[in-house]
């Protein structure tokens, strides 16, 4: 058994954990701080890895438009209208405020952002009046998280990887420590154990992606911390909230930005152009192309973009059982470009950087493509996926990012002393819809914020102790764990639980299915889960998973509205979703354990 003794105890290792970590450094040198993270540093976690299109930065610079002082006050507001006002606004205050510090720290540690002249080029995304969009490139996480592990080598900062932490130790609601495993121990043992003895916990773990059958998160993205803090007695925020669009099946790729405004031929894999069949009798094959275009700008599903139409004929069409296809090589029947309406086709010209003239535009998809994207056609071919040669990537609705979660305060304090929570695993600063941008920036933002809060506290305060007997109490636990021979191999529980979700929590929600889906959860989790050869880790993030997901079903039946991408029908059947609730559903709803299990609360966010 290993014992880390220190003041502050980052979890994660991605854009929000190592800005975390760094911020407690730089600002309180003295202090000791670990940073554990399950993969490799730098390697694992979305920020590690994640690519699209155009990854955005969003950012209220000193030269963003409309400029002066209180520039920022806009991209608050977009932050707080464009999530549906189920935020808090002064979370998303903080955030537009301190985006231009946040630029420029990354700046200065040398991430690679197009610039003119000098100053940052920007573009405007979901609907802002505003340009604030900051890039590299379709790798601009990368650059950050490259930028970040350069930083976070030249402090002291001890970096634990390969660490899974797995258990809280909170004493009369305050941060003791916490204990973690080994995740290279596929049979790891109790006494292989690590013991964080800590006054402070910030947790920047992700998004719990793999609760869905699609997803386009990489592995280990769980919901540890959301499980932990709720054993805990913390409380999380805005669950039924998540980014699911269309992607592809084998490279997570998103479909969004200029592969969709090629305008691809959308089929099923008996060949059906199916879009038509989902669409009002009497839509004309004109409109619907238009929407395919609009799609490209209206990545994630929401209820807000008449586009959501798309995703919900694509869910539809595969939960029917068949698999969706976008065709490349061929124009959807009777689609010719001059159909396009004339705002789309001058949007098409924007991105044109290679013209090979109208006749050729006409001819399919991939000239379109390699007219206003070519480098994405060589990115699918080095991943698996060539479409000069015919290859016909496979589309389905993939869960992408979790707007709700830990629920934070300005701090990114959680309600228990010493417990903070960053980046995606957090909830409140973002509403049901997040601008595009913005959870880069928040990473950022509430990083350096806990980072710091964190380093202030540890200054201040002693430590809990930890006794023998707690460590001796979690290892039986384990050793429990480990001797269960009742149930199904954690790698079966986990398909199911992802089946689930996808069925009843993910494009289409419904009150049949979310109530059923709850049922089955709960007979899934009696038949208990044994470990297989994935190894212990593995399967504590199985089970952590069925508190998330749970979170997810009870919150989505709670809402019955739509909004942003929770799109809640009265009837499977139905072609269009129910409508959108304004005022009477302007709130959040918080979710805490009670004494009689998961308790949901409806309530005000804050408003200014
Ligand atoms: C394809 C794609 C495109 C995106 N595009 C954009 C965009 O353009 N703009 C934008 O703003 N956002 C975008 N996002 C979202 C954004 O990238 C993520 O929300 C953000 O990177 C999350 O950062 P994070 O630090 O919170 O978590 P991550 O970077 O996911 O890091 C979480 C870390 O926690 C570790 N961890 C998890 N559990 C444990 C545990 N129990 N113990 C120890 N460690 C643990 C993981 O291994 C990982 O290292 C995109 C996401 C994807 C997938």
């Amino acid at each position: 058994m290993e014992i880390f003794k220190g003041d502050v105890l980052v979890v994660g290792g991605g854009g929000a954990a190592i800005r975390s970590a760094i911020a407690t450094k730089e600002k309180y040198p003295q202090a000791k701080v670990f940073l554990a993270t399950k993969g490799e540093l730098g390697k694992s976690g979305v920020t590690a890895i994640a690519c699209s299109d155009r990854m955005a930065f969003h950012a209220t610079l000193e030269h963003t438009e409309p400029q002066g002082e209180e520039a920022w006050r806009y991209h608050a507001e977009d932050i707080y209208k464009i999530g549906g006002y189920v935020s808090d606004e002064d979370l998303a205050e903080i955030l537009a405020k301190n985006g231009a510090d946040a630029f420029h720290y990354l700046d200065q540690l040398g991430v690679p952002f197009a610039k003119v002249d000098g100053k940052a080029h920007q573009f405007v995304t979901d609907g802002s009046i505003y340009a604030r969009a900051c890039y590299t490139g379709p790798r601009t996480a990368v650059h950050i998280e490259e930028a970040l592990v350069k930083r976070i080598r030249e402090l002291d900062i001890q970096v634990i990887e390969h660490c899974m932490v797995s258990e809280l130790i909170i004493k009369e609601g305050k941060i003791a420590g916490a204990f973690a495993l080994d995740t290279r121990l596929h049979e790891d043992r109790p006494e292989n154990l690590k013991v964080f003895h800590v006054k402070n916990i910030v947790f920047a773990t992700g998004g719990p992606g793999k609760m869905y059958k699609y997803n386009v998160y990489p592995m280990g993205m769980g919901a540890d911390a959301h499980a932990m803090v709720y054993h805990a007695g913390a409380e999380l925020v805005n669950m039924e909230f998540i980014q699911i669009g269309l992607a592809n099946t084998k490279t997570k790729l998103n479909f969004s930005g200029s592969l969709m405004r090629a305008v691809p031929k959308i089929i099923n894999d008996k060949g059906e152009e199916f879009l038509p069949k989902y669409f009002a009798p009497g839509t004309s094959l004109e409109e619907i192309y238009n929407l395919v275009f609009e799609k490209g700008a209206s990545w994630p599903v929401s209820y807000e973009h008449k586009t959501h139409i798309i995703d919900i004929a694509i869910y539809k069409e595969i939960m029917s059982g068949h698999k969706v296809y976008f065709d490349y090589s061929t124009n959807p029947t009777g689609f010719t470009f001059s159909k396009l309406s004339e705002k789309n086709r001058e949007r098409y010209f924007t991105e044109q950087n290679k013209d090979f003239g109208a006749e050729l535009r006409e001819t399919s998809p991939l000239y379109r493509l390699k007219e206003i994207n070519t480098p994405s056609i060589l990115w699918l071919k080095e991943h698996g996926v060539d479409l000069e040669k015919g290859d016909l990537p496979e589309i389905a609705p993939c869960a992408q990012h979790f707007q709700g979660g830990i629920r934070i305060r300005e701090y990114g304090n959680t309600n228990i002393s010493g417990l903070f929570a960053a980046g995606e695993c957090a909830g409140g600063q973002h509403g049901a819809n997040r601008p595009g941008g913005n959870a880069l920036l928040d990473c950022q933002v509430f990083g350096k914020i806990t980072g710091e809060k964190a380093g202030e506290q540890s200054e201040k305060e002693n430590f809990v102790p930890v006794n023998e007997q707690e460590i001796t109490a979690y290892q039986a636990q384990l050793t429990s764990l480990l001797e269960n021979k009742e149930g199904l191999p954690a790698y079966k529980v986990r398909a199911e639980l992802q089946d689930i979700m996808h069925q009843a929590a993910s494009i289409v929600r419904t009150e049949k299915g979310l109530t059923e889906a709850l049922g089955k959860l709960a007979d899934l989790q009696a038949k208990g889960i044994v470990l297989d050869g994935n190894g212990l880790p593995f399967l504590l993030e199985t089970k952590n998973l069925f508190i998330a997901a749970e979170m997810v079903l009870r919150a989505a039946l709670l809402r019955q509205e739509s909004r942003g991408p929770h799109l809640f029908f009265a009837n499977y059947e139905d072609s269009t979703p129910m409508g959108r609730k304004d005022p009477e559903w302007q709130k959040y709803i918080v979710i805490r354990k009670g004494s009689q299990g998961m308790e949901l609360d409806i309530q005000e966010p804050y408003h200014r």
